[in-house]
Formats: structure tokens, sequence, C-alpha cells
């Protein structure tokens, strides 16, 4: 059975930015997310959210105010249906050698602790393999999206990895999820 959804944040949820996300006006929702996240929290899981956001290791923004956006964003999804039960942030320099990083999956590791989950049983969404890389390393089931930086090139960068799943954007990810909530729902 299904356990738990974790979505990448930029380039799955809103547009990623090269200069980072520092305030709500640079907070664009990508097309269909909050609609995908409506769907999503249909199903009786926690869904959490696992980013990267190294703008806070470099001093370019406080954690409190990635705090404040992450408050406003669910906010945000909760006014249309939807749900984010969590956030986990990697605050980190890329030199730090931190565990939480992605591809480290150490933010992964927290929402199990948090939700006492067994990541196989769990699904990912992100927009690079880095995201899959993370959920690899913990035997978490993924699906990469094309709404990210490296949008539809990140199909041939996969060439080499054709057993990834990759979809458009969160919404056709959205649906897979669902599909494979029912099945292992039918299993157990
Ligand atoms: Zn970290």
């Amino acid at each position: 059975m299904l356990q738990a959804i974790l979505l990448d944040r930029d380039g799955v949820i809103n547009r990623e930015r090269a200069d980072y996300v520092k305030c709500w006006d640079e907070m664009e929702i990508l097309p269909g997310a909050l609609a995908a996240l409506r769907r999503l929290a249909r199903l009786p899981i926690p869904i959490c959210v696992v980013t990267n956001q190294s703008a806070i290791g470099r001093k370019i923004i406080s954690a409190q105010t990635v705090d404040a956006l992450h408050r406003r964003l669910a906010a945000l999804a909760a006014a249309q249906g939807g749900r984010i039960d969590a956030f986990f942030v990697c605050p980190h320099h890329p030199d730090a050698g931190c565990d939480c990083r992605k591809p480290k999956p150490g933010l992964l590791l927290q929402a199990a602790q948090r939700f006492s989950l067994d990541l196989s049983r769990c699904i990912l969404v992100g927009d690079s393999f880095t995201d899959y890389a993370a959920a690899a390393a913990v035997h978490c089931p993924a699906i990469l999206v094309q709404t990210g930086r490296q949008g539809s090139d990140l199909r041939r960068q996969l060439q080499g990895s054709p057993a990834i799943p990759l979809v458009s954007d969160l919404n056709a990810a959205a649906e897979k999820i669902r599909l494979r909530y029912d099945r292992t729902q039918q299993t157990v």
C-alpha cells in the first residue's frame, strides 16, 4: 500500500529560477500544479515537499523566509483543495558536505522518521536525475517531470535509464500515483 507522496518543489510545483525563489512574488506556481495537489490530496496519505534550498547556505535568503514561503504555499494549496503536510528542507551550501542535500537521501529519511514510512512504499516526484538518485538510494520509487530547468532535455539525459518513469508534469504524475495507489490497495 502506498504510504506517502514526496514532492520536489522547484521545477515540480513552482517554476525553478536560476537566481532562487527569494520572495513570494518569485513563487510562480506551474500551470496545473494546484489542481494536481488537489487530486493528490484525495489520497489519505501524507504529502511532503523535499527540497534543496542552498540559497539559505549561500546567505541569499534566510531559513525564516523560506519557512514563511512554505507556510504561504501550503495555505495556497489548501485554499484550492490541496494539501502539503510537511516541508523537509536542506538549507546547506553544496560545499558543506551535509547528508540531506539531494542526491543524498537525508530529506527522505527525515520524512520517513516523521511519518513512520517505509520509503519503498512511497513515491517521489522530481524534475532531475538528482531527485531520482536520492530516491533510488533508499529504494523509493520515483517519477520525473519535464517542467524543471532541464525541461524536455531530461528525456535525452535519461536515455541510458529507460526504466525511470518520465511524464510531462505534476498532473500527469498525480494520475500515475492515483493508479498506483488503487493498484496497491487491491494487493494488500
Ligand atoms: Zn543539507
